[in-house]
């Protein structure tokens, strides 16, 4: 549990900088400073501030803001029956494109591609249910958070496994390069633990019994524990995250716009 108290301290960090960060950057026109001719000059609204930036950003693909995620992630980001791509990242970087005056363009991959895409600059932003973590800040930036998520564990309804010291000796699915995953092999070992493509099939692995547990983010937990009778979620948590969205390293512009249109959404 000591990684819970870690991560728990990291975003108490976060959270504190983040409050910093925002009212350096968005502060709009107090009555006081209404009053000082320099300073009226200096106070312009969050939207005139945020299509500025917009004029200065150099995009992956012009006019477009492109998004990398992983479509396999209700609520956050799931693909529909006609090939669209919805749920909250999809909406909040909608939101976003459209404050900086842009399109989104959304590019479905893996979780690690997602990641890498963004780190390499074929993609603008990565937006995927991304947990900040100190390893991913040394590749990437990221914006201010906008979630928290929790690293929950499925069991089939009748497992032995009652908490995350249970998990001890078992087989764990979760999905390839994920926190989950990386916690896992932390705490239990690599061979221990399998890396599938999406939380989906690693749910259809429980399913069948060859895994006995599966964890995954909590959101996403949910939806295929209501898919799927036969199994539920511990009660107890087995980390705690807070979300952002990752650029490229030293894009300071773009996660000074990003971050903005955060604000002000
Ligand atoms: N929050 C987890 C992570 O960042 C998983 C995200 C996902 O599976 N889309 O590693």
């Amino acid at each position: 549990m000591k990684k819970i108290t870690a991560l728990m301290l990291s975003s108490a960090m976060m959270l504190s900088l983040a409050a910093c960060g925002g009212s350096a950057s968005t502060d709009t026109a107090s009555s006081e400073a209404a009053s000082s001719e320099a300073a009226s000059s200096e106070a312009v609204s969050t939207e005139e501030a945020a299509s500025a930036d917009a004029a200065e950003l150099t995009t992956v693909t012009a006019g477009k803001l492109t998004m990398s995620t992983n479509a396999a992630f209700p609520p956050y980001e799931m693909t529909t029956d006609s090939g669209d791509f919805e749920g909250i990242d999809v909406e909040v970087a909608g939101a976003i494109a459209e404050k900086l005056g842009l399109e989104l363009q959304v590019d479905d991959m893996d979780f690690d591609a997602a990641l890498l895409a963004a780190q390499n600059g074929k993609s603008d932003i990565v937006m995927a249910g991304v947990t900040v973590t100190d390893e991913r800040q040394k590749v990437m930036d990221f914006s201010d958070t906008y979630a928290e998520g929790i690293q929950s564990i499925i069991v089939p309804e009748d497992s032995d496994i009652a908490s995350a010291d249970d998990l001890t000796g078992k087989a764990i699915g979760t999905q390839r390069g994920t926190t989950g995953y990386i916690y896992c092999t932390d705490d239990f070992g690599e061979d221990n633990v399998i890396a599938y493509d999406d939380g989906l099939t690693a749910v259809q692995a429980l399913n069948n019994g060859q895994v006995d547990a599966v964890v995954i983010d909590n959101a996403p937990a949910k939806s295929f524990v209501e898919a799927n009778p036969g199994l539920k979620i511990l009660d107890t948590a087995y980390a705690q995250e807070d979300y952002a969205i990752g650029v490229a390293k030293g894009n300071t512009a773009l996660l000074d716009a990003i971050n903005s249109a955060l604000e002000e959404l």
